[in-house]
């Protein structure tokens, strides 16, 4: 990531595939990582230890871009009325559990989950939890996240952008380029540059896990 606000002449190679498309050399001069974040869930330790039994913690499988942060070898089983999926948690623990799904995923489920910035949960559905020591019944919490960008301060001053701003990222995959609207930036001591977008955001933009954006105010 170190690329990311650097002058067009510092762009890496592995950010050219981000210039030209059918306009031929649009200069990316806010360029962001663009992740994909598969469906996955983030539990308190109450919750955790319902489902794995008392005492149990998190086991760091790998830590992800955001500081912190990371997916965890512990998976849990999310049912609703009409199909589950087996998650995977992403640690560490929080106030609060929060289930992210893509729209696909809740259809599956058979769950309306709503599209929310994390941590807004107030009045969304719930889903019932299944581990391998016991169940939990959640009241609410599923969502699918509202597409966002992390930035440090640093770099949301370098882009000229501010917490809670919304702007479009244009993404340039061969054959399916897009600009993504209502993009939320969230700015904190503790984010790392880096753009989140669930599955059906990714394939329909034709990403990969990882891509390149250029955010467009
Ligand atoms: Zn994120």
């Amino acid at each position: 990531m170190k690329n990311i606000g650097m002058p067009p002449t510092a762009i890496p190679p592995q950010a050219v595939g981000c210039i030209g498309g059918e306009n031929g050399g649009i200069i990316m001069n806010k360029t962001i990582l663009v992740e994909t974040s598969a469906r996955h869930l983030h539990v308190t330790q109450e919750v955790l230890e319902a489902l794995f039994g008392k005492g149990a913690t998190l086991t760091n499988k790998k830590d992800l871009s955001q500081p912190g942060q990371f997916a965890c070898a512990e998976k849990v089983t999310v049912v609703g009325p009409k199909g589950e999926f087996n998650m995977s948690i992403l640690g560490p623990v929080r106030s609060a559990v929060q289930v992210e799904v893509s729209l696909s995923d809740a259809r599956k489920m058979g769950i309306a989950a709503p599209v929310r910035e994390s941590g807004d949960i107030d009045g969304t559905p719930g889903c019932r939890l299944v581990g391998p020591k016991g169940e939990v019944e959640l009241a609410q919490g599923v969502i699918a996240a509202k597409r966002h960008i992390h930035l440090d301060p640093k770099t949301a001053e370098e882009f000229g952008v501010n917490d809670k701003q919304i702007v479009s990222v244009k993404t340039n995959a061969d054959g399916r380029s897009l600009v993504f609207g209502d993009v939320v930036v969230r700015v904190s001591e503790k984010f790392a540059p880096a753009m989140h977008v669930d599955t059906d955001e990714s394939n329909a933009a034709g990403l990969g896990f990882t891509a390149q954006g250029e955010i467009i105010l």
